[in-house]
């Protein structure tokens, strides 16, 4: 991470303009930006981006086909000590921020195994959208595997959030959902009591705690099965922990750390 004290970038960047932006709630929003040079990534990459001198990581929603790369951003305010999510929060489009010249990040499609669990809570959904855009929108991805089909693939979204207007891609998850059979979505809100969760008819409590039934009751050999965790820390320990004496491969990306 950035050293916030000195704020001078140091090593090659670029730049991008903000495009569009989008609020989901007062603490989420949605960018578009466009990169002044090309810029390539493999979904589930993330890119680093900079105002001000502090830079940050972001994960790609997009597909690396579509024109801008998009990003879903939740605001840390300046008293819960964040630095750059605030000064995001007040960028007008057509704004100017430093970009890292390259994507980075492992925590990309596993395409050895022929099922996905992704598991995330809020902005933790981001990597698996880039994945399952792309993997609808280019027939030729991924590269063929040796004993695998391209229709022997299955996604398993679930997703994690306190409230229902949190989730950010439930309407797009659900259309694709609909749309394919090898793609599930599993959305759940964690504090279903509250008068904000009131229209939610769906599943109850921390994606954590329901991801082990969910996974049983779908059979897959673990062996031909990778669960990925994305988003807040203490979920992803808890979900490693709960695969990690199994067949399962398990793979994560934390946003931050528990202890920062
Ligand atoms: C590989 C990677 C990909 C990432 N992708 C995304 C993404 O797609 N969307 C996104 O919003 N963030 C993402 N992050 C987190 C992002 O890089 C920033 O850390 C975050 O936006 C906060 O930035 P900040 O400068 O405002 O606060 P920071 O100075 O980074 O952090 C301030 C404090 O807030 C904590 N914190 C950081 N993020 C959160 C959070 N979401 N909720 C609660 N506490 C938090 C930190 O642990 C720290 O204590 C990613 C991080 C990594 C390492």
């Amino acid at each position: 991470m950035a050293d916030d004290t000195s704020r001078t970038i140091r090593g090659r960047f670029t730049t991008c303009e903000l495009v569009r932006r989008e609020e989901l709630t007062e603490d989420l929003i949605k960018f578009w930006i466009k990169p002044a040079q090309p810029f390539s990534f493999k979904p589930g990459q993330y890119c680093t981006i900079g105002v001000d001198g502090i830079e940050r990581p972001y994960s790609i929603v997009s597909s690396p086909d579509e024109k801008e790369i998009e990003l879903f951003i939740e605001v840390v305010p300046v008293a819960e000590g964040g630095h750059l999510t605030p000064l995001l929060d007040h960028l007008e489009v057509g704004a100017e921020m430093t970009l890292r010249p390259r994507a980075k990040g492992i925590f990309v499609l596993q395409a050895q195994f022929k099922h996905h669990i992704f598991v995330g809570t809020v902005t933790g959904v981001v990597p698996y959208l880039s994945i399952l855009r792309k993997f609808l929108n280019d027939p030729e991805w991924p590269e063929p595997q040796e004993g695998i089909e391209r229709n022997d693939y299955t996604f398993d979204v679930l997703e994690g959030a306190s409230y229902l207007d949190e989730f950010g891609y439930d309407d797009e998850l659900t259309q694709i959902a609909s749309k394919h059979d090898f793609v599930k979505f599993y959305p759940s809100v964690s504090r279903p009591a509250e008068a904000r969760n009131d229209p939610w008819t769906g599943a109850e409590g921390r994606i954590n705690t329901l991801v082990e039934d969910y996974v049983s009751q779908l059979g897959f050999d673990p062996k031909e099965t990778c669960i990925y965790a994305c988003g807040h820390p203490q979920m992803i320990e808890d979900v490693g922990r709960r695969f990690a004496n199994t067949d399962y491969t398990f793979i994560e990306e934390r946003f931050w750390k528990e202890d920062e």
